[in-house]
Parts: structure tokens; sequence; C-alpha cells
């Protein structure tokens, strides 16, 4: 079974996610990290694009002692599988979501990849090949499913999670809006991507919940399914 899907980004209050030079900048507070790294803790996955990876280098691990203590009495490794997606298996073998802290790391690549980085990377971590020039997310997160992957968090960035949202997978978003205007035309947004044109092609949301945190707003929603694909 596919695992189910909750979205996780902090945009600024003109909804740009980063800079137009994709330069990771300083959104949400002390307290929405804390949510945050609560929310990594929570969850048996957590995935970025490629492009995410190469503009901040994210570690992806769970920062807080208490939180990684709780993974422990559970069983489960301090933090939860980092994957990556990535077609053409660009990742550095240096990057620290390969190399710091313990647990397991996928990395899913299309067949495009090269076959000598493929062997590299499965030195360090799993990798699914799925799709023919991009990676086919579906079968990425079949393949998730049977590792036993039931709750995945995404951390962004904008193309991966529009691409996730227009295949239907997401169930869940979580964004914080920040006090800030980042601002620029072509700077990052929650779903960047080619966009919907038709109203009726529009992904329709439920809210959940509104919550002021410090000098920002948290919005959750569920997103409304037809049918999940
Ligand atoms: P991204 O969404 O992290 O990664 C996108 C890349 O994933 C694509 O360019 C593509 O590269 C690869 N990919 C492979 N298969 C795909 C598929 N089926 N669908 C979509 N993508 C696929 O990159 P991004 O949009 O450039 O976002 C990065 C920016 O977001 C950075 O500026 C970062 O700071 C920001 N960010 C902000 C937050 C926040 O919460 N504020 C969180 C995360 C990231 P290949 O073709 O090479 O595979």
């Amino acid at each position: 079974m596919r695992p189910h899907i909750v979205v996780n980004v902090a945009m600024s209050a003109d909804g740009k996610i980063s800079t137009r030079e994709r330069r990771q900048v300083r959104i949400s507070g002390t307290r929405d990290f804390t949510r945050v790294d609560r929310l990594k803790a929570g969850s048996d996955a957590v995935m970025v694009g490629i492009g995410t990876v190469l503009a901040d280098d994210p570690s992806l691990t769970v920062k807080d002692e208490i939180c990684r203590e709780h993974r422990r009495k559970r069983g489960l490794e301090e933090h939860p599988v980092r994957v990556v997606i990535d077609s053409s298996a660009r990742i550095p073998l240096t990057a620290s979501i390969l190399t710091k802290g313990d647990g397991k790391r996928v990395v899913a690549v299309s067949k495009r990849a090269d076959p000598d980085k493929i062997a590299q990377l499965k030195k360090i971590a799993t990798v699914i090949v799925a799709g023919a020039d991009e990676v086919d997310l579906c079968t990425v997160m079949d393949e998730l499913g049977t590792m036993g992957i039931k709750r995945l968090m995404v951390e962004g960035g904008g193309t991966l999670i529009a691409a996730l949202v227009l295949a239907g997978l997401v169930d869940e978003i979580y964004s914080f809006i920040g006090n800030i205007i980042i601002g620029g035309k072509d700077a990052p947004t929650l779903a960047d991507g080619n966009g919907f044109v038709k109203e009726s092609e529009f992904t329709q949301l439920t809210l959940v919940e509104a919550r002021k945190i410090e000098d920002g707003i948290l919005l959750h929603w569920n997103v409304t399914h037809a049918t999940k694909p």
C-alpha cells in the first residue's frame, strides 16, 4: 500500500519558499522549527527533490534528542528513512542527507541515470530505478509502501510537490506563512511545475486548522481526493 503523504513547507507572505536564486532563507522561528522536527520524527520517511539537495544540502535528521529517544523506544532508527528523487543520480556522494546521522537512505533514479553512479550509491543507499526519463513517483510510492513506509513527509521543493499534487498522491499539506515578503516572479513556490489550466483540474483542499505561531500562520490542509491512485 502507498504511504500517506504529508507535505510541509514554509513560505513567505507572498507565497515564495526561497529566493529567485534558490537560496535557502529562514522563514519560520523556533516554535515552528520544533513542530517540523516532531512531524519528521513521527514519519517513517522524509523525502526531498534533488533541487533541494543541491540548493540547501539538508541532512533531514531529527534534531531534538527527546524525539530521537522516543523513536528509539519504539524500536525505530533515530531518523526516518531519507528519500531523494533524482532522475539522473546527480546527488553528490558527500551530500549531508547521505552522510549525516544513522539510518536508511533511498535514492530514486530513472533509467537515464549513470550505472556507475548507481553502483556507487548502492554502497550507501537503497536505489530505486523507476521511470524512463524522470522518476515515476507512483512506482516509487509503491516501492516505499513495500518497504513498510506508511507515513511519508515531503519537505520540498516546489517542483517535486507540484508533481506529487498533479499525480494525486498528496494527502495533507502544512504550510507555514511567515511575516516576510521575498518577491520575484521566478522565486520557487509551494507548487511550481506547469500548473493546472482548467478550473476543473485544480486540486481542492479542505482547511483543517489555521493557527498563529510566533509572527506567522500555520495552515493545515487535507487534500480532497476523488480517488487516490
Ligand atoms: P525540488 O523540487 O527539490 O527537486 C526537483 C527536481 O527533482 C527536478 O528538477 C528533477 O530533477 C527531480 N525529479 C525527478 N523526477 C521528478 C518528478 N517525477 N517530478 C518532479 N521532479 C522530479 O527542486 P526545486 O523546485 O528547485 O526546489 C528547490 C528550492 O526549494 C530551493 O530553493 C529550496 O531552498 C526550496 N525549498 C524550500 C522549502 C521551504 O519549506 N521553504 C523546502 C524545501 C525546499 P532531475 O530531472 O535532475 O531528476
